[in-house]
């Protein structure tokens, strides 16, 4: 990964250059921001350029022994650490036992996914993950080996939220003070959620979303058809993952759309038999599917509301959705959007335990039919 092929995020390149310019990598950072804007890849991009035999002002080479080894990510001083549950037949798990899952999925993905992609590929969608203390012992090892070929070994830790809280204390002292030319750089979507001896030992670098254009200019480089990419922009706040999701399945976007609205309307004119009919077709559609158009909805909701505020800054719908909401915003208000949102919410748990679509959604609409009323 080079930096030019990182998609925005131009200060935070910038700054990351000037460190490796000056001299002044800093051995332990946390690079900080939501999903998918593009951490991990900046996080490898820097580690590339780091350790470049022929790197220019603004980038790695690309071709060099150590640039071809970062591309196919199997560089041996490239070491990752990231959550694992038991999976397969795996009973102790560790980053280790996963690391040909992991070089796939940042391959496959470009380098950026959701930690629900990261669980789905080595399923263990219905567990908690953590990165255990077998990984910091594997931390002290791995780096208290001399670097093989490297000036720098680079130790990436994805996801340090879910560093289970006990091992914490066994790499306090590595992080703190690291054998020499090591670079820790720990990636996390929550300040909140990490530990705070580990918080203080890093230096913070923060990731904005990718900004509306840079995203709007990648996409359209991919071959997408710049009018599907404008609206899937406008409504992906900045996550790469998100935006081509949106361009690569219009038709689900279009069809959760459609579900939507047409749920909406038959639960406000609350005719028991439209609800029913709505119902008995809704029940029959795969549980995925009934998940995305629910997420989907929680996020129209949601969106009306900043309607109804006139929060026109803040607002990202497509063309469709804005005409839709400048009549429904009337019907979603502070006083209802926490109990429509809780059961939305509710029924995507419920799908999660297996439950019977047909009483779910039938109970859910007679919920949202008072609720819209209110
Ligand atoms: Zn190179």
């Amino acid at each position: 990964m080079q930096f030019k092929e990182v998609i925005g995020q131009d200060q935070v390149k910038t700054h990351l250059i000037k460190t490796v310019r000056n001299s002044r990598v800093s051995h332990a950072q946390l690079f900080l921001g939501p999903p998918a804007c593009g951490k991990l890849p900046m996080a490898i991009a820097y580690a590339q350029y780091i350790n470049c035999k022929n790197r220019s002002e603004t980038d790695s080479c690309g071709t060099c022994p150590s640039c071809v080894k970062y591309g196919k990510l199997v560089h041996p001083d490239l070491h990752f650490i990231y959550p694992t549950a038991k999976a397969r037949d795996i009973d102790k798990p560790t980053s280790k036992d996963f690391i040909k899952d992991w070089r796939e999925l940042l391959l496959e993905q470009n380098q950026y996914f959701h930690l629900s992609d990261w669980y789905e590929k080595i399923g263990i969608e219905k567990k908690q993950a953590i990165i255990n203390a077998r990984d910091c012992n594997d931390i002290i090892s791995t780096l208290n080996y001399k670097s093989y070929e490297a000036e720098y070994k680079v130790m990436i830790i994805w996801m340090v939220e879910k560093l289970f809280h006990s091992a914490a204390p066994k790499i306090l002292k590595i992080l703190e003070e690291p054998p020499d030319k090591t670079l820790f750089i720990l990636i996390a979507e929550s300040q909140e959620n990490i530990i705070n001896t580990i918080l203080s030992r890093t230096q913070l670098v923060k990731f904005n979303p990718i900004a509306d254009d840079a995203l709007q200019e990648s996409l359209e480089a991919e071959g997408y058809d710049p009018v599907l990419v404008r609206d899937a922009v406008r409504v992906a706040s900045g996550n790469y993952k998100e935006a081509k999701r949106l361009v690569a399945q219009p038709d689900a976007e279009s069809q959760n759309y459609t579900w939507f609205i047409n749920w909406m309307r038959v639960c406000y004119k609350g005719k028991f038999v439209e609800i029913l009919d709505f119902v008995n077709d809704f029940a029959r559609v795969n549980r995925d599917a009934q998940k995305g158009m629910l997420k989907y909805g929680l996020r129209i909701i949601r969106e009306s509301l900043l309607v109804g505020f006139h929060q026109d800054d803040l607002i990202r719908l497509n063309s469709k959705e804005s005409e839709f909401t400048s009549r429904f915003h009337k019907f979603i208000h502070a006083g209802n959007i926490g109990m429509i949102a809780d059961e939305m919410n509710r029924s995507i748990a419920h799908i999660d335990r297996n439950a019977n679509p047909n009483v779910l959604f039938l109970d859910a609409s007679i919920k949202l039919a008072q609720y819209l009323k209110k």
